[in-house]
């Protein structure tokens, strides 16, 4: 309609700023080196000049972010591993590529099977939500407040699956579940999956008591182990598979420090059939064999470094928790030591809440996110009192705790408007020329 802009979910002014580029770019070429140049800025930002505590990122070693380049990113290999389950010839060494890695992740895991075809943890519990309920079954997942993450929930493959879900009762002080009104909840619904996926996750899960309750009536726990799965594979947290959960899918992006993807894993034969019919031909189909190589040799790091990288993460975390808390910040689970993951959560409320916070860091080139606590209502759901930090990165970049006080100062300078937030982006600036190399890692060139 004249006058009108078309309906858009994107910021309009950002679309435009690029239609802008498009259209004045001299060449072809010229308009290839705008993309080149967003990339670099970018790399030279968050890659160098930022203190990134995103919970959900991790950084990648050379060697993995050079397979991600490789030749076989452009080859297709529907189907299983092995020349008989392919639909298409000459995959003898991209059969050898996918066993690798599958083995490799049996081994970090511990576990009889594993799948390297999702193309990203929602599919993985996409898989999960196909492969093991039936339209109209009823579920228990954590809602958001609590860290459920939407996958599980009624706006992702778990509504789409068209499951009836019902909360799973958390205690707001412990910040773990309530093991008596759960038992009371899932007697009454009778759950067929109860779903454990938490994207603000502090302390572990009482997966023993649950797996055992919801048994009484063929029930399962399903771990969404998105942000822990990094942890697990170092032995810095909880182990699902051997404590009562049926399967695990998590992120290989997140603290397992792998490119951003999903993994599977589970230990029944029985359930091999469905979960991987799930997985081929239901939701993946060339599935990115490029990224199951450098896959391969993030799960490779895992054995050679996992126990120290993932140790130290949590070590940081607590850290950082500590240092925060002492400087008048309300950290939350301070009661418990703050965290047992690589996350620390902030309440900041009295700063102006999670979003002009989050915002306010940046300035300053510390990455953090809004979040969701658990006294947030639903009117507050876009601008939540939260604040979530992760330690991964600055992990890998071989800060520990001491480096903890001085993020802590950072942060503190910048929420209690002590220093101008340019004074503190210099600080932070020269603060993390310091930290360019990625640790445990093997270094490229004995590669
Ligand atoms: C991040 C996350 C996901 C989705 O993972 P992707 O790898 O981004 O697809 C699923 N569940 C939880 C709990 C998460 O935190």
């Amino acid at each position: 309609m004249e006058g009108q802009e078309p309906f858009e979910v994107h910021d309009p002014s950002i679309l435009a700023w690029a239609r802008s580029v498009i259209e004045r770019s001299p060449s072809c070429q010229e308009l290839q080196r705008e993309v080149v140049r967003a990339v670099r800025r970018n790399e030279r930002w968050r890659g160098r000049e930022c203190l990134n505590l995103l919970a959900p990122e991790a950084p990648t070693s050379p060697l993995v972010r050079s397979l991600l380049a490789s030749e076989v990113g452009i080859r297709a290999a529907e189907g299983h591993i092995g020349p008989r389950q392919r639909w298409f010839a000459g995959t003898r060494y991209i059969d050898e590529i996918e066993a690798l890695c599958v083995e490799l992740l049996k081994k970090v895991f511990q576990s009889n099977y594993a799948d390297h075809r999702l193309v990203a943890s929602m599919i993985g519990n996409m898989t999960v939500y196909a492969a093991l309920t039936e339209p109209g079954d009823a579920i228990m997942t954590i809602a958001q407040p609590f860290g459920g993450h939407s996958s599980n929930r009624m706006d992702g493959p778990a509504g789409v699956r068209g499951l009836r879900i019902f909360d799973v009762p958390m205690d707001p002080e412990e910040l773990a579940v309530d093991l008596d009104q759960f038992a009371h909840v899932a007697r009454r619904v009778r759950p067929k999956l109860v779903a454990l996926g938490a994207s603000m996750t502090l302390f572990p899960f009482p997966l023993r008591e649950m797996a055992s309750l919801v048994s009484e009536w063929g029930g399962k726990i399903f771990f969404d182990g998105a942000h822990q799965l990094g942890l697990i594979a170092g032995g810095q947290f909880q182990d699902p598979l051997r404590e009562g959960a049926c399967v695990m899918t998590g992120s290989a992006g997140k603290t397992f420090s792998g490119p951003q993807s999903g993994i599977i894993v589970w230990n029944d034969a029985e359930l091999t059939e469905p979960i991987t019919h799930a997985i081929f031909p239901t939701l993946a189909a060339t599935h990115q064999v490029n990224r199951v190589a450098a896959l391969a040799a993030a799960a490779v790091e895992f054995l050679a470094f996992g126990r120290e990288y993932m140790g130290q993460i949590v070590a940081n975390a607590k850290a950082l928790g500590q240092a925060l808390h002492e400087r008048g910040i309300r950290v939350l689970g301070a009661h418990k030591g703050f965290t047992t993951t690589h996350q620390v959560i902030l309440d900041v409320r009295s700063f102006g809440g999670g979003f002009a916070v989050a915002n306010k860091l940046a300035e300053a080139n510390i990455i953090t996110n809004k979040n969701l606590i658990p006294s947030d209502r639903p009117e507050d759901w876009d601008f939540p009192s939260g604040l979530r930090l992760g330690t991964t990165e600055v992990t890998r970049l071989g800060m520990k705790e001491a480096e903890m006080e001085q993020i802590a100062d950072f942060i503190a300078d910048v929420l209690f408007d002590r220093v101008g937030v340019d004074r503190v982006q210099q600080r932070v600036v020269e603060m993390r020329s310091a930290y360019q190399e990625l640790q445990y890692c093997f270094p490229m060139e004995s590669i």
